[in-house]
């Protein structure tokens, strides 16, 4: 990759002791913060599946765990977020073929790197699916509570509290995934055009005063990066 795309991040760390943003953002691999991301991810997946799971046991309702299997495997293992999201990230520019940032160390890179911020129609698809994984399992439990409610089985009050035990620790899994990506992720990470970003402006204005292939592919779509 040409040496003017490649991000400060995959450049000499010496130059990282006078940039002001060296703790501020998460702009070099740290395994400490992929660790966190990581491990924070765990409770709600358990929880989507052990949920979706004990309601095909409990009311034969196996399309919702399918559903949200494929959902899984076309957007994270057809490479559809990398795509629409990763493609635009600092983080693509590295040498070689494999990423290297602190979420998806070691991915293959099948697409080319778009320094330019995501457009409306990948920041809604991201969105749409980033809802969806949160959303659905807690949905479809609800939906299972009302079903094993009208079972006749003598389990029935087990199952019944069995369901509503899931479906509430599906929704406080949630609620803690989205509060540390935004506070302790979102809130640092490098690819500013993502519809979750909370880095501040005059953050993103130093970055991009760094790489300014970036900055040229933000100010061509109307960023003012000065
Ligand atoms: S923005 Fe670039 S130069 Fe500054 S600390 Fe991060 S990697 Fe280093
Ligand atoms: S957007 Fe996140 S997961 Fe994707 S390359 Fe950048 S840091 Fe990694």
């Amino acid at each position: 990759m040409n040496d003017n795309v490649i991000a400060c991040a995959f450049k000499d760390e010496a130059a990282c002791g006078e940039c002001g943003l060296t703790n501020a953002l998460g702009c070099r691999y740290s395994k400490r913060d992929f660790w966190f991301f990581t491990l924070n991810q765990i409770p709600l997946a358990i929880m989507a599946l052990f949920s979706l799971v004990l309601m095909g046991l409990l009311a034969g309702f196996w399309w919702a765990l399918i559903i949200y299997v494929l959902s899984a495997l076309i957007f994270f293992g057809l490479g559809l977020e990398t795509r629409i999201l990763c493609s635009h990230c600092p983080y693509w520019t590295n040498d070689g073929r494999l990423l290297n940032c602190w979420a998806y160390p070691n991915t293959f890179k099948f697409w080319r790197y778009r320094p330019e911020p995501m457009n409306r129609i990948e920041k809604f698809i991201l969105v749409l699916f980033f809802s969806f994984f949160a959303i659905f399992p807690v949905v479809m439990t609800s939906y299972g509570i009302w079903l094993v409610a009208t079972l006749s089985s003598p389990i029935y009050l087990f199952a019944l509290l069995g369901i509503i035990g899931t479906t509430i620790g599906t929704l406080l899994a949630g609620i803690q995934f989205f509060y540390v990506l935004q506070f302790h992720f979102c809130s640092r990470c490098v690819n500013f055009s993502c519809p979750f970003n909370r880095v501040s402006t005059d953050k993103i204005k130093t970055y991009l005063q760094k790489n300014t292939v970036m900055k040229k592919a933000f100010e061509t779509k109307g960023y003012k990066a000065i």
